[in-house]
């Protein structure tokens, strides 16, 4: 029998679930990406994403060849609709069957139903499998049935549903010689950037690596780590993180290596290591919160918080504004801005920080937040963005009390004490003393002057007054009470 491998978000050979089963399947296997023009066509010119997968692509072109051993063998790569490219080129390779890896974000599903539906017409299957979590959409479920709300017991289970089946190793190895060259016609390298639309962005610059290779390495850097990990992970200044997202997103890592490595290390004692493990657990809970109560992409978990009267008209534009640009006047708010537009990632205490200050002291609804986060996030990802900016709403399963508002001044204080990470990104401010970066309006004009900040001018005074903001916060998450 002969199949067709379609990636997606699994860009990677080793340890690749679809791939192997696949591979199990057919006597003869091809492989295939595309270029989504429905996702592409949305984009702005330069993103850091297409530029990552493309980098990504040609490793895995690659790697097909080497695992296979065979000359001509690689992947195929076309700039279509996804939806209809797959369609076609099974028909053409003559295929019985593809496979793919599961994608549970609702436009990917909305897709996979309609190729499974055109494929069937034709007589070709759909396999698809779990790959990307540990544990999916019904996989965890509370004693009487039902997908979890909160996380603490979410995690319980699973973490006492866990066993080495669930984080074994797929090896394609064995079953490599499926994999045939591509056919003529179909032996285009991976094309140029320009080939399909975009320009080069400042990917490279920022020594994010990418494909498996870079993965790999990531996780070996972060390995040296993981046992601190629950000490450094809230310092945006201090390399604690493991800053795997975009490889998790993209599947150049697998999850089962990483909870498989870190769950050991957690029985041998680590701290960091059962607290990163959380993080893995946090982003599997997502993904079951997203499958499971599918109105959160449109609307809050809480429906109470659908209430809630946002900020809107010419105001609430130019405060979003500012947000957007990092010209709040707050220093670690607009710091964290700027990491995000220079490199595509923000430290997760920052976007907690940053998202509250959006939706708790400016007003604006966090959706738009989260909107912003989606185009420029090189991990984004929609069930964490959605989590995280709901958690930051409080409008969330297990989110932060609509009472608790984060004060950007304290969390600046406590999280980037000497100001290293505002230092860093915010040039201007490199010379004010530590006791006034967190708040330079509390200093005197002349103290600021002096270090070569005027407010106004270099550095924005700020937007709103915090305590004023928390207050008319407060008000209006009101109408939460009311409809509870
Ligand atoms: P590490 O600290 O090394 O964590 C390892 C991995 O665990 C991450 O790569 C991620 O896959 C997962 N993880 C960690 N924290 C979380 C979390 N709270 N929820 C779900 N998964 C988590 N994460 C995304 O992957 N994509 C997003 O689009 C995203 N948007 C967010 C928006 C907001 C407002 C907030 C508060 C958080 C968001 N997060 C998102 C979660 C978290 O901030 C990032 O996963 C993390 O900062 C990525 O950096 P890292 O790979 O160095 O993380």
């Amino acid at each position: 029998d002969s199949g067709l491998m379609w990636f997606r978000r699994d860009l990677r050979v080793i340890d690749n679930a679809a791939l192997c089963l696949a591979l199990a399947a057919c006597r003869q296997l091809h492989c295939v990406f595309v270029f989504d023009r429905d996702i592409l066509d949305t984009l702005p010119r330069a993103d850091r994403r297409v530029e990552f997968i493309r980098a990504s692509l040609c490793e895995l072109d690659v790697a097909l060849g080497q695992l296979s051993g065979k000359a001509g063998v690689g992947l195929i790569v076309r700039h279509a609709v996804a939806s209809e490219e797959i369609v076609t080129l099974a028909k053409t390779l003559q295929v019985q069957a593809v496979f793919a890896a599961h994608d549970y974000e609702p436009q990917a599903l909305a897709r996979d139903a309609r190729v499974r539906g055109a494929l069937a017409h034709v007589g070709i299957v759909l396999h698809t499998c779990k790959d990307h979590v540990i544990f999916e959409n019904r996989e965890i479920l509370s004693k009487t049935g039902t997908p979890y709300g909160v996380f603490t017991p979410y995690k319980n289970t699973w973490l006492a549903t866990v066993t080495p089946q669930h984080l074994r190793h797929h090896d394609a190895t064995p079953v490599a010689q499926a994999l045939v060259p591509r056919p003529e016609g179909l032996q285009q390298p991976v094309p140029t950037l320009a080939a399909i639309g975009f320009e080069k962005t400042n990917l490279s610059q920022l020594k994010i690596p990418t494909g498996a290779s870079g993965g790999a390495r990531l996780f070996e850097d972060f390995f040296e780590r993981m046992d601190s990990y629950h000490e450094t992970r809230d310092l945006p200044a201090v390399k604690g993180p493991s800053y795997l997202g975009v490889h998790l997103r993209f599947g150049t890592v697998s999850v089962r290596q990483l909870a498989a490595t870190a769950l050991q290390r957690q029985i041998q004692g680590s701290r960091g290591a059962a607290v990163w493990l959380g993080e893995l657990i946090w982003r599997d809970f997502y993904f079951s919160i997203l499958a499971n109560f599918p109105h959160v992409a449109q609307g809050a978990f809480k429906p109470e918080y659908d209430a809630i009267k946002w900020e809107h008209g010419k105001h609430a534009d130019s405060l979003f504004q500012a947000w957007c640009e990092g010209r709040t006047g707050y220093p670690l708010v607009d710091a964290a801005m700027a990491q995000i537009n220079q490199t595509g990632y923000m430290h997760n205490r920052l976007r907690m920080v940053a998202g509250s200050f959006l939706v708790k002291d400016l007003g604006i609804d966090w959706r738009w937040g989260e909107k912003y986060f989606a185009r420029h996030l090189n991990d984004f990802d929609l069930a964490a963005n959605n989590g995280g900016w709901q958690w930051v709403s409080s409008s969330g399963c297990d989110a932060q009390p609509y009472f608790r508002i984060f004060n950007p001044v304290t969390q600046s204080e406590k999280f980037d004490a000497d100001g290293k990470f505002i230092r860093r990104y915010l040039p201007q401010l490199a010379r004010l003393p530590s006791k006034v970066i967190h708040a330079p309006w509390t200093a005197q004009a002349l103290e600021l002057q002096m270090e070569g900040v005027t407010l106004g001018q270099n550095y924005p005074a700020p937007i709103v007054a915090h305590a004023a903001a928390r207050a008319l916060t407060l008000q209006r998450y009101a109408v939460v009470k009311k409809h509870q």
